[in-house]
This record gives C-alpha cells, structure tokens and sequence, in this order.
C-alpha cells in the first residue's frame, strides 16, 4: 500500500466519517482560529517560564473542528516527517486524546518538543487548505500537536512504541541531540542495541543548552529522554566521539554502525576588532551558561555578567533567544542589532512578535564594525554602521551594502553575538575519510544518509548547517533505514 493508499484507507474509516458528518463544512470554516493563551508580557519578560500556556480541552476540540479532515490533505506534504495531520486532530474532535499522541508517535518521536519550537507557519500550516483556498488563517496544527502530545505527558499514560527482538547488532549514536535522539528511538524499535554517546553532560543537544526553558522547558525534553531509556536506549555522557574513544575503539568495542549527529556548535564569529574583549559572548557560550549551567541564578559559580545594556547581533531563532533571555536577567536596554531590514529576519515571526512585546528593541539596518573596551578590557562601547538594501543575494534576500561616513557609538556592556554555527570540526579529523564540504559539513547520500565511510551515517546539523529540529528527526530516521539496510548487506 502506498502513503495515499494508505491515508486513503485511514480516512474511510467509520469514525471519522461520522465525525466528518457531525459538523457541516460551512460551520467548521465559519470558526476563528483559537488563539494560544500565554502569559502576560510585562510579567514573562521578568521569568523564565514557558510563554505559551497551551490549550486547554475546549479550546483544543474546538480548534480541532475547523479541521475538515480533506481528501487530499495538503498539510501532511508540508511536514518532514509526514505526520497524519487530520487523523490526530480528528481524535482530539473526538476526545480521544491518547489517540492523538499515538498517531503523532507513529512519525514523530518528539511531538512536544515539535509542537512548540517547530516553525509550522512555513511548513505543514502553510499547506493547510484554509490557507491556500480559503485565503484563511490555518488550522493552528502545532498548537494541536502540543496539546495531545502533553495530555499524554501528564496522563501518565505515556505510550512506549513496540521494539523488535533484541538482534544483539551495537550501533553508536554521536550526539544527542533530535538527529541522534530519533535515529535512537527508531533503531531501538527495529531490536538494535544502541548507544548514544553525549559529549556534554546533559542529554538533549540545542533542545537543551540552546532552546530557552522559556519556550521549551527542560521537563519535556527529560520525558522524551525516559521513553527512549524504556525503549532500551543507553546513553554515555562526558564522552566526546573522537577523543574520549575513537571510532576504531568503538569498532572494536563491537559497535556495526556509527549514526552521526554531533551539530554544528562551533560559533561564527565576524572577525572585527575587540571581538575578544570581556563581555562580548557567542550566543552559543551566553545560552549555555544560562540553560545547562545555571548562570541566572546568582550563587552560580560561573554566572552571566547580567548587562544592562545587551546588544545581540543577528536575526535568527538564537539571536531573538539570547536577545530575550538578557531581558530576563535584567537587561534595560536588550536590543537586537541587524544589518538587514525587518522583513528579511530569519527568526520565527512569533519569536520577532514575544521580541516586540516584552520590551526587545530593534536596531536594523545596522552592522557592528568594532568594540571599543575600558582600560580593563571590559566592552563598553559598540561602532556601528548603517548599512542599506541592494539587489538579492544568492540567499533570495537583498544584500547589505554598508553606507559611507554613517558610523556612530552606542553604549553597551556586553554583546552576544549571533552569526550563524559551523560544524565542530573533530569529528571530521577522527574520520579524514569522511567527505566535507568547504563550509565543514559532512556530505551524505541523501537517499540513505551514509557517508564516504560505508559504516557512517549522518545527518541534522552537522550536514546541513544550521538547520531546524524536524529536519534534524527527519535526518535521523532516514539514516536508520540506511544503516538497517546496510546491516543487511543491502547497500
Ligand atoms: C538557540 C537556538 C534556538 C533554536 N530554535 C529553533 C526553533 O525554534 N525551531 C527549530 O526547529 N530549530 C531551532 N534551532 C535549530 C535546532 O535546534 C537545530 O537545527 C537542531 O537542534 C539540530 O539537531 P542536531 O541533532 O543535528 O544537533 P544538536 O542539537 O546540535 O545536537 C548535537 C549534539 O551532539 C553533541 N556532540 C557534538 N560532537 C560530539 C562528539 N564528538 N561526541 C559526542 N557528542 C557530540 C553535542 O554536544 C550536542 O549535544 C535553534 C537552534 C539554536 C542554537
Ligand atoms: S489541510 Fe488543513 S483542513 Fe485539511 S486536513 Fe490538513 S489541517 Fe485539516
């Protein structure tokens, strides 16, 4: 049976027929999108809990009903990882929220993690047939995610998938982040016997150290973790693959297969004068000090110097992170610096929008060119540039051309800066058999994810760069066809 075969045959069945039947068409598209509650801006600006509350049970059905639960749905073709969009929102029209979570679990491994940090509104939300026909807004099918995928959190019914008899075959996971975790958890239910080997102390890769608790609490992350150890899952932390072990000791060891997915946490820096100063942090070091060290608390033994004046550079998803998190440590001033315009920002719209509301001010348009610092090495100010729109770049956005004579100071205590990641390039000295690209990334077959190492495999960060956590899932589960189909001598 194929993918629309089988959608085909899930859609007839005969509860969702009578639910398709319960509510006419007209009135399901008559509904307004339900808004997800969240806590008050001024009051979230000044903690570090979650700013979206979630939808409650009414306001989840009632979402649920607009969906019209199409012929030809649209939304799953804008998911990476082909989630059957209108059967888990149909079980939540239904009330059957467990049903929900077990749908989304059949292709997504982190449905809580996804619900809250994917951005849906350029993927599955976009596609939806309110969208594109309609010209409505769509049905809010993330918010849905989340909501069924903590109803089954806190039901304490957390469904464990089916594992295959143990084959006794060890495979190593580099990395713990969502690549290797759904690399892991589909191994795991195919019977092999996998490792994941964390070169950091806690598991969870950017979803942990990167992602602020104030958009994705640690909690979700630490539940996805326990369902893969019931699944079978070991996991090594403070173990760095390539220097704490090598992959030949791990092949001696009896690991068959090695599934890479170790990131890309080395930070871009721009390489201007007084970069090196105190006080000017990579976004990669200013969150991880905050999310896996503590530093916002002030007992901490390595604490943030809390700025009052924080100036982040960039327009990404981390950029608007950092830039939030120093308003929660007590900046005055948390202000995001941007050498393009506002439309041109890569960060998700809602992160720009919580940005907005909870104080963040945006200088676009500009680019720092130096930090000037104290006689005690203390960044204490930033020369700026204005810069201007030309013609596109191979991005498909307008290029920043620097404006003449336009430089000026602005005060700052400190400065995050937020370019863009590479590859750590250690991985690629422990495998210089391993084919790279210039930027560092690992070039795979994109069919099955293997490498020019016949028994490694790659993928999320540390092959695309920069990239989004669905993508990262999608990567891994791919992978785990590819190392099962080489286990069997297929490929
Ligand atoms: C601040 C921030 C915010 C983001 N926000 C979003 C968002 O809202 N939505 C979204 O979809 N994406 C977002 N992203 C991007 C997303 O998090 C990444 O694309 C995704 O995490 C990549 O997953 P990965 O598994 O490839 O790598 P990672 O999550 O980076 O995990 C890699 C892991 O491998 C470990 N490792 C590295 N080398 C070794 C080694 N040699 N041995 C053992 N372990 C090793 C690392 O310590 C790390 O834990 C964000 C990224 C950042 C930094
Ligand atoms: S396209 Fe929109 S309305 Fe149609 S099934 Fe998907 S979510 Fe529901």
């Amino acid at each position: 049976m194929n993918i629309s075969e089988y959608l085909k045959a899930e859609r007839s069945q005969s509860w969702r027929e009578e639910l398709r039947k319960s509510v006419k068409a007209a009135d399901r598209t008559r509904r307004e999108r339900v808004t997800m509650p969240e806590q008050e801006a001024a009051i979230r600006a000044t903690n570090h809990l979650e700013v979206n509350l979630g939808l409650s049970e009414e306001q989840a059905v009632n979402e649920a009903v607009r969906c019209l639960d199409c012929a030809d749905p649209t939304c799953i073709s804008g998911c990476p990882v082909n989630i059957n969009i209108p059967k888990f929102i149909k079980y939540i029209e239904g009330r059957d929220f467990l049903g929900a979570a077990r749908t989304l679990k059949e292709t997504n491994a982190l449905p809580a993690v996804c619900g809250r940090v994917c951005p849906q509104e350029e993927q599955c939300e976009s596609k939806c047939f309110y969208k594109l026909k309609l010209k409505k807004t769509p049905v809010a099918i993330g918010n849905l995610e989340r909501f069924a995928a903590d109803r089954e959190r806190t039901s304490g019914n957390i469904f464990v998938p089916q594992i295959a008899t143990s084959n006794g075959i060890k495979v190593s996971v580099v990395g713990s982040g969502p690549a290797g975790l759904a690399a892991a958890g589909d191994l795991a239910k195919l019977g092999y016997d996998v490792t994941v080997f964390e070169a950091l102390h806690e598991i969870g890769g950017v979803l942990k150290y990167g992602i602020p608790e104030f958009r994705l609490p640690n909690i979700i992350v630490d539940v996805e973790i326990e369902n893969l150890r019931k699944m079978g899952v070991r996991f090594e932390t403070n173990f760095i693959v390539g220097k704490t072990a090598t992959f030949d000791d791990l092949r001696a060891e009896g690991f068959k297969a090695f599934f890479i997915g170790s990131g890309a946490g080395l930070p871009n820096f721009m390489n201007i004068r007084g970069e090196n100063h105190i006080g000017v942090f990579s976004s990669n070091e200013y969150l991880t000090r905050v999310n896996l060290m503590g530093a916002a608390r002030p007992e901490c033994d390595t604490p943030v110097l809390s700025g009052k004046n924080v100036a982040v550079i960039g327009g990404g998803n981390t950029a608007m992170d950092s830039v939030r998190t120093a308003k929660r440590l007590g900046a005055d001033h948390a202000m995001i610096v941007y050498r393009r315009s506002m439309d041109e920002m890569p960060a998700r719209k809602e992160e720009i929008h919580h940005a907005q509301q909870e104080g963040v001010e945006f200088l676009c348009l500009h680019n720092p060119v130096e930090y000037l610092a104290d006689e005690k090495g203390r960044v204490q100010q930033m020369r700026v540039q204005k810069m201007e729109l030309g013609e596109p770049d191979a991005s498909g956005r307008r290029r920043p051309i620097p404006v003449k004579d336009s430089e000026f100071l602005i005060a700052v205590d400190t400065v995050v800066v937020s370019v863009g990641v590479s590859p750590n390039p250690l991985v690629a000295k422990a495998l210089p058999a391993l084919e790279t690209t210039r930027w560092g990334t690992v070039v795979v077959n994109q069919e099955n994810m293997q490498t020019a190492i016949p028994d490694v495999f790659a993928g999320g960060d540390i092959v695309r760069g920069g990239a989004t956590v669905i993508l990262a899932m999608g990567d891994g589960r791919k992978a785990v066809a590819g190392i099962h189909a080489y286990l069997k001598g297929m490929i």
